[in-house]
């Protein structure tokens, strides 16, 4: 069950919204991906915990991971809890992926940044050998953060201009929260939902205005990038 990438998130539809291009293209480049969801996302104004995992695993097929998990998490209710991080550290365990792709670190909402957080602390104590962990201990290689999450600039884009359609189509798997039935459109409360998948998608646009292609996703690493050939870089200087 070990996978080459894996990209957690606090809820079903987050990895979708801001790096479901990048873990298709690199589905298709034959890599194994998948996706850790902490939480079923039940406290939402719409939709209800089943309804929303039959739609994450239809988005997962989509998304032609070849694991999707839900930790169940409390949703809204993230925290930095010993035994959250530990569940999510034997994840990284059993899954052993060399790339992570966590929640920018800061936002609006306070389960992407502690998913961030909670994550990162988890990759890290997945490394010990002492840690009260089942398991072996494993420590992934390289952490990413998506940009998206907070519209903040990114380190580097990958070009999803040919994922483009595929990603909408699993963000529209989501149902309950981006074509509700028409009564729910309603509501008196302002959703941020109702505008969300058009945002990401100029997002994606923006993204791509960067490196001059039509759709990219945005990706965040404290780490410097290393170059090994001057001559061959992309993304166009003038
Ligand atoms: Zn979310």
């Amino acid at each position: 069950m070990k996978v080459d990438l894996l990209a957690i998130a606090a809820h079903p539809d987050d990895v979708e919204l801001t790096s479901g291009g990048t873990l298709l293209k690199m589905a298709a480049a034959g890599y194994r991906t998948g996706i850790l969801d902490l939480t079923r996302g039940e406290t939402g104004t719409r939709g209800t915990p089943e309804i929303r995992l039959k739609e994450a695993a239809r988005a997962a097929k989509i998304m032609r991971v070849a694991v999707r998990r839900n930790l169940g998490l409390p949703d809204a209710h993230l925290e930095m809890r010993e035994d959250y991080k530990l569940a999510i550290a034997e994840a990284i365990r059993e899954l052993q992926p060399r790339t992570v792709i966590l929640p920018f670190w800061e936002g609006r909402h306070p389960d992407h940044y502690t998913a961030a957080q909670l994550g990162f602390e988890a990759c890290f104590v997945a490394g010990l050998k002492n840690y009260p962990l089942g398991g072996e201990a494993y420590r992934p290689f390289k952490i990413l953060y998506a940009a998206a999450y907070d519209y903040q600039r990114p380190t580097f884009c990958v070009d999803i201009t040919k994922e483009f359609d595929r990603r909408k189509r699993a963000i529209l798997a989501y149902a309950s929260q981006f074509t509700p039935p028409k009564e729910q459109r309603r509501s008196k409360v302002v959703l941020p939902l109702d505008e969300l998948e058009a945002r990401m998608n100029s997002m994606a646009q923006y993204y791509g205005r960067l490196i001059g292609v039509r759709y990219a996703e945005g990706f965040i690493v404290k780490e410097v990038m290393q170059v090994d050939d001057v001559v061959e870089m992309q993304v166009r200087s003038m």
